[in-house]
């Protein structure tokens, strides 16, 4: 199971080494390990939009909860500060978005050559 630890870690879905992003918001267009090509084709990142769902909607709520917990605000006041709050998380949110899809197509269709 050494797939969870690389994808935490941002590495690439085949060799599981090379870095996915080089910078905050700059990707690596081949990983500097493998060489696989991380945007397979045009409008590859779609899917990532799915996983950004995913990962964005509980880690809103996890803000929700942590902001309500900690205020006992009204519940409109407390939804409002966790969206505004939510764009700290964002970046990651993307990030991890286009790493999580990475690996979840790879499984789904790994490219080998
Ligand atoms: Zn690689």
């Amino acid at each position: 199971m050494r797939r969870l630890p690389a994808i935490l870690a941002g590495r690439c879905p085949r060799c599981l080494q090379g870095r996915v992003w080089r910078g905050i918001f700059t990707m690596n267009e081949n990983c500097p390990v493998c060489g696989l090509r991380f945007e397979r084709e045009s409008g590859y990142w779609t899917g990532a939009m799915v996983a950004s769902y995913a990962i964005g909607i509980p880690v809103l709520g996890l803000i929700f909860l942590a902001v309500f917990l900690a205020t006992r605000w009204d519940f409109l006041v407390v939804l409002v500060l966790a969206d505004g709050l939510f764009f700290i998380a964002a970046p990651f949110v993307w990030r991890y978005s286009r790493i999580v899809w990475l690996h979840l197509d790879w499984l789904l269709d790994p490219v080998r050559s």
